[in-house]
């Protein structure tokens, strides 16, 4: 062999000139870009990229590599970020689908797809604390611009590091200190490549690396030391216990590489390992069908219907079992609320180092530790909330959709995808079994069931025989004929409660409202306090003192007086689960009383705390919004009130019905759960009707039967496509014009398609934005598919901002 051999031609061609790269960017098409020599043997399809677009740099993924000569000049691309694809080819393929399907741009959709917000983000990232949301909401009416004013208005809705606001406001950093110190914004430190990562001690490891000849200060030293006699890694907070300072010297040695930093696995907490529960025989039955479809290794869809307390968990983790036996792996999906440590737990006890945690409150540089071990094939076991459904599990075996039915699997900006219908697809694609379980189907998924799509298991009964809790409906305007007194709770309620108390027992009080009073009204001229933003009245929060906008969490002070004709004669309407918590304790001077909902929680935290007591019986009753009415295992509650069951049924949505039924059925569900059985109240104006029937009887069958009739009639899903096209600005008469143009594309309405509308949204203003809706519904996918395609190049032709266009296929809510 010689070395002057010259490379084989056709080697030098396997090194790509140029990648295309998907932006997330409104144009959807992708860019090609030229690749610097040094990452042309680097590229493959699916790693992301950092690029010049106009002035800014990008990050997106690259679709393709090639070597086609280029029309134009070709940027040069400046930086990969993957080594490994962040997506592999079925996952590209599955962003394709969602693309085409949800109508959203392809950039954004990959975007969605992968772990970190994909901007490349060194250093420190400021974004709002929840009062600072509320400060920069009214700022969008004010017209002054002072630095502070202008920060908060940037971070709106996003997260910006130091560098970028620093090039765009003057005094950057002493303004983002100051705002920093009023709560209004957080920061996060996230880590660029090289930094020591700067979370807490107790989320922190160190572990040795190497010894050094320069001179240490004493901690740094000492610590060195210990490291090097106690190899392996060690957790920082427990570290600090017998070093003082230990978190900073560990982080200074990182800092010189002479140690490493890693951040602790997220583990729900280190209980010892439970042994499962022997399946009954209707846990058997469900485990060994879908057993049989994983040995068989084809895609399989499965709908698990199991009451209440009937033991889904216990099936779904021998499930996982079975994959991870054929050498496969599994996810599962769970509603956002339903990720608790207890079901973090859980996991962590049954499967171990092999499972990993994907949630949306933890911090971006957790998420990506967690999503790195999962693609690494370290963990096997995935438990995720919605954008879990695009984890890089290897060998994916079996996907679970716990709870199908939740709304939370919808995610509500572009790209507006259903976490269960990609789940569904994405198990087709891998050859994959995929399990839907739910006390109270989806009308979608019963359906799919009932036509044989889905193969249907059931658990008919509670675990142990226990009984399903006894519902009573109390017709609460018989209460009111009888009694003369608008009250809150029925005498029966109060009996019940009080009879929980006397026993040692727990109740939970569900009212689906936040909020002290709903609205306040003037009963001199009859003026309701509005949002400046939005058009929908102002809730009363009495411990903060103010009025809060729901919609868009303005806020101002309680009037004294009408702000239109100044008399004080001002009502208060409507009872919201602060005053229900007020009049509770009112009632029951002695009752432990805790609530949960979207005020008490600020953050996941608050969740668990509150949840947690509650089940160590530091509360006797716990009141909140639905929020307590989700998969809470506390066999201690005997009695679940629900104190206005008609508060949903009333809105304009057709979803109504299926909603107030579950709501009801699954805040039942929690009573009695325990070895001694339970009661469940229904408090309603509308006794007689069937979403309340359906729930007091526990009886999902009957429920389906009545919905499935009045969704076939009225063409709605899942009989046919639908799609809502939202239409704003924050010009009225520019809304206006806008749906028009739309309405006239639109008439005659194209082959095969009903539309409805333009017309007001229900809620004609939020956030400052007017907004008109046309709904399309067609018995034909493709067909609908097609008009969307019209309709966004209609707009994009007429020079639209992708902000006065909202294309949402398959909503589950038309509010
Ligand atoms: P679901 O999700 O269907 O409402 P869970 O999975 O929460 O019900 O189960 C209810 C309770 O029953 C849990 O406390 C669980 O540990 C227990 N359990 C489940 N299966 C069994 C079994 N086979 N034997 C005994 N207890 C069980
Ligand atoms: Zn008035
Ligand atoms: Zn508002």
């Amino acid at each position: 062999m010689t070395s002057a051999a010259p490379i084989p031609s056709n080697e030098r061609a396997e090194a790509p000139v140029y990648c295309d790269v998907s932006l997330p960017v409104p144009i959807d098409t992708a860019f090609t870009y030229r690749l610097p020599e040094t990452l042309r043997r680097r590229v493959q399809p699916g790693c992301r990229i950092l690029v010049p677009f106009g002035s800014r740099k990008l990050t997106g993924v690259i679709l393709a590599t090639h070597d086609r000569p280029q029309a134009g000049p070709t940027k040069e691309a400046l930086r990969l970020l993957d080594e490994e694809p962040a997506l592999d080819q079925s996952l590209l393929d599955l962003g394709r689908w969602i693309a085409t399907y949800y109508c959203a741009p392809l950039g954004d959709t990959l975007r969605a797809m992968t772990p970190l917000a994909a901007d490349v983000r060194r250093g420190r990232i400021y974004s709002l604390t929840p009062s600072g949301r509320d400060v920069a909401r009214q700022l969008h009416l004010t017209e002054q611009e002072d630095p502070a004013t202008a920060i908060l208005r940037m971070l709106d809705g996003r997260a910006l590091s130091a560098t970028y606001i620093a090039q765009k406001v003057p005094k950057a950093a002493a303004v983002l200190r100051s705002l920093e110190k009023k709560g209004f914004v957080e920061a996060e430190d996230v880590a660029a490549e090289r930094d020591p990562l700067r979370a807490s001690a107790a989320r922190l490891r160190v572990e040795f690396v190497s010894r050094t000849t320069d001179k240490l200060p004493k901690q740094e030293r000492e610590l060195l030391a210990y490291l090097e006699l106690h190899p392996g890694q060690h957790n920082l907070a427990t570290l600090e216990d017998t070093l003082p300072k230990a978190s900073t010297a560990a982080r200074a040695l990182a800092r010189r590489q002479l140690a490493r930093l890693a951040l602790e696995p997220v583990s729900g907490g280190t209980a010892p390992p439970r042994a499962p529960h022997t399946l009954n025989p209707h846990q058997q039955d469900a485990f060994e069908a879908i057993g049989a479809a994983l040995a068989s290794k084809q895609f399989q869809a499965f709908l698990l219907e199991g009451v209440t307390g009937s033991g889904k968990t216990e099936v779904y983790l021998s499930a996982i079992e079975a994959a991870l036996a054929t050498g496969r792996g599994a996810l599962l999906l769970v509603p956002e609320i339903g990720l608790t440590p207890a079901v973090a737990g859980q996991f962590h006890r049954r499967f171990g180092d092999k499972a990993a945690i994907l949630h949306s409150a933890f911090h971006d540089s957790e998420r990506a530790q967690e999503w790195r071990r999962i693609r690494a094939g370290e963990a096997s076991v995935v438990v995720a909330t919605r954008s879990g459904v695009f984890a890089p599990v290897q060998n994916l075996g079996l996907i679970i959709v716990d709870e199908e039915h939740d709304q939370s699997y919808k995610q509500q900006d572009t790209p507006r995808y259903h976490g269960r219908d990609v789940a569904v697809v994405r198990a087709r694609n891998q050859n994959a079994v995929i399990v839907l379980g739910s006390a109270t189907p989806s009308l979608e998924t019963g359906y799919n069931a009932e036509r044989g799509k889905y193969a249907r298991l059931v658990l008919p009964g509670r675990i142990e025989q226990r009984p399903m809790p006894a519902v009573s409906v109390i017709d609460m305007r018989q209460e009111f004929l009888e009694t003369r007194k608008q009250a809150t709770f029925s005498r029966a309620l109060v009996d019940a409660v009080t009879e929980r108390l006397e026993n040692g027992e727990q109740t939970m009080l569900l009212l689906n409202r936040r909020g002290f009073s709903s609205f306040v009204a003037c009963r001199a001229c009859g003026e309701r306090m509005q949002c400046v933003n939005c058009s929908v009245t102002l809730t009363y929060h009495k411990r903060d003192r103010r009025m809060l906008c729901h919609y868009c969490n303005y806020a101002t002070p309680v009037p004294d007086r009408c702000l239109k004709c100044a008399s004080d004669y001002l009502q208060f309407i409507g009872v919201g689960s602060e005053r229900l918590e007020q009049e509770l304790g009112a009632f029951f001077p002695k009752a432990r009383i805790a609530r949960l909902d979207r005020d008490t929680v600020g953050g996941k935290r608050d969740y668990e705390t509150i949840l947690a007591g509650f089940r160590e019986h530091d509360y006797d009753i716990l009141v909140g919004t639905q929020m307590i009415a989700k998969g809470h295992d506390i066999p201690n509650v005997t009695l679940v009130g629900i104190v206005n069951a008609d508060l949903g049924l009333g809105l304009p949505d057709f979803r109504a019905a299926e909603r107030t039924f579950q709501l009801l059925t699954q805040a039942a569900g929690r009573a009695g759960r325990g070895a001694t059985p339970g009661i469940v109240l229904i408090q309603t104006i509308t006794p007689e009707h069937y979403a309340i029937q359906c729930a007091a009887e526990q009886d999902y069958e009957k429920f389906y039967r009545k919905e499935i009739e009045f969704r076939r009639m009225m063409y709605y899903p899942p009989f046919g496509a639908m799609a809502n096209i939202v239409i704003r600005s924050t010009n009225e008469e520019d809304a206006l014009a806008r749906s028009a143009a739309l309405g006239r594309l639109m008439n005659p309405a194209p082959e095969g398609v009903r539309v409805m509308g333009p017309a007001p949204a229900p809620v004609l203003r939020v956030k400052t934005e007017y907004r008109y809706q046309m709904l399309l519904k067609t018995a034909n996918r493709k067909r609908l598919s097609e008009v969307l395609a019209e309709i966004r190049k209609f707009a994009a032709a007429e020079k639209w901002g992708p902000a006065n266009l909202a294309i949402d296929v398959d909503p589950m809510t038309l509010l």
